[in-house]
């Protein structure tokens, strides 16, 4: 007997009413976390995306079955991606799930690129700093392939030296971060893609966390490494969307420098019934609604909007700043560049601290190596809660030291 599916329909109103009330139990979206970047901030722009989102509800981007209004808003949201960053004539970019997708694209690509320009690279191999996020590796096994890791300098940015050291027969392309999720710090892109043009190699730039944040950043004059196409040698890049793209959840991009690539990209088939299907991505049926949300929320910001909410980042990672470090024992990890503030514990343990501040609502993320907690400066929040997150922050540390909080957890979690 099911205990779970019911056998006969229940009323909308009551599944609402449980939808509802199941959501009371989440961390209130001001306290922000790790993966919030705006569940539900019930502001200007988050309504926009929504009814942005419902107009294009169940909309399908397939093929022939694709709507004009469904190709029109993911046709001008791809081309606001490629203008973002600062692609040439003849670049591609296609409209992906996530960031894992988009870094699935960039393997792929490379490793079918491969086979035609570096055809002695038998067993082909991704380098990549030891701080770039595991879809590289998720990629790598579903592709048959192997990622090297190399680590990272003391400053935790890429160590080119030693990815350079790294470069064997197999290596097919280098990869650096704008930012590595781990740390914050963006990697030395410019010289990556000077090694890798030098040696015939492809470069990836997974610009996830920081494609829609570092070029606006780099516009309000912030003195950040640039990784986008205005450096020769990078091949492609990952921009999520959905993280400082504001954009609902379930959008990245993944954008070639030469549309020609798209051929290692491309799965094309036509060896059944019904003829020629050709898709680019991963999914084959996709929902237009998250492309809806991006393209609104892109169109309502424009550039001048982007430019504010990067100044709003800049003003609350300032003020978590100077509050992080006002408290006695606490130290930032690195400094600050795109969105990710990062501190750790002198003389007592960073981890109860986390835990006594899940348990004053504030849900920590904490990274393993080194041991410090991770924020995600979101946009949408505001100064108002920074203070009340770095007075329970005080409050904690004070607790932690007197012993009346121990740690809890007992391993760094992403998942
Ligand atoms: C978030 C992230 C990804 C993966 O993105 P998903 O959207 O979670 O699939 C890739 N790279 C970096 C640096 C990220 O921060």
């Amino acid at each position: 007997m099911n205990t779970m599916f019911p056998q006969k329909g229940l009323h909308w109103k009551l599944l609402e009413r449980e939808l509802w009330e199941s959501r009371m139990a989440d961390a209130p979206w001001r306290h922000g976390s790790t993966y919030m970047y705006w569940p539900d901030p019930g502001d200007n722009l988050h309504l926009v995306a929504k009814e942005a989102a419902t107009i294009l509800y169940n909309h399908r981007l397939l093929g022939r079955t694709g709507n004009p209004s469904a190709l029109k808003v993911e046709t001008e949201v791809k081309q606001m991606v490629l203008e973002i960053l600062g692609a040439p004539e003849g670049a591609a970019t296609t409209l992906t799930a996530g960031g894992t997708e988009s870094n699935y694209h960039a393997v792929k690509v490379a490793r079918d690129w491969a086979r035609e320009h570096l055809p002695e690279a038998r067993a082909p191999e991704v380098v990549t700093p030891y701080t770039a996020h595991p879809s590289f590796d998720k990629a790598a096994q579903i592709l048959d392939m192997k990622i090297v890791r190399v680590p990272v300098g003391a400053d935790f940015r890429a160590d080119v030296g030693a990815m350079a050291e790294a470069i064997g027969a197999n290596t097919v392309m280098l990869v650096g971060s704008s930012p590595a999720f781990p740390h914050g710090r963006i990697d030395p892109i410019a010289e990556i893609a000077a090694l890798a043009q030098e040696r015939g190699l492809r470069c990836h730039v997974d610009a996830c966390v920081g494609g829609f944040l570092v070029p606006f950043l780099r516009k309000l004059g912030r003195e950040l490494e640039n990784f986008d196409f205005a450096i020769p040698g990078v091949s492609s890049i990952s921009a999520d969307l959905h993280k400082f793209g504001l954009a609902p959840t379930g959008i990245s991009s993944f954008s070639l420098r030469d549309d020609a690539d798209l051929a290692h990209q491309r799965f094309a088939f036509d060896n059944w019934p019904y003829g020629s299907y050709a898709t680019d991505t991963f999914a084959g049926s996709r929902n237009a609604s998250a492309v809806a949300g991006a393209w609104a929320v892109m169109k309502h910001l424009g550039e001048d909007g982007y430019l504010e909410k990067a100044r709003d980042i800049v003003r609350i990672t300032d003020l978590l700043q100077s509050g992080i470090e006002a408290i006695d024992g606490l130290k930032l990890v690195a400094p600050p560049e795109a969105g990710i503030v990062l501190y750790g514990a002198d003389g007592f343990d960073i981890v109860a601290v986390a835990d006594g501040l899940d348990a004053r609502g504030f849900k920590s993320r904490w990274c393993k190596e080194p041991p410090s907690i991770h924020l995600l400066v979101s946009p949408l929040q505001d100064e108002q809660i920074v203070v009340e997150y770095l007075d329970a922050l005080a409050g904690v540390v004070a607790e932690v030291k007197a012993g009346t909080i121990k740690r809890k957890s007992q391993e760094a979690i992403y998942a």
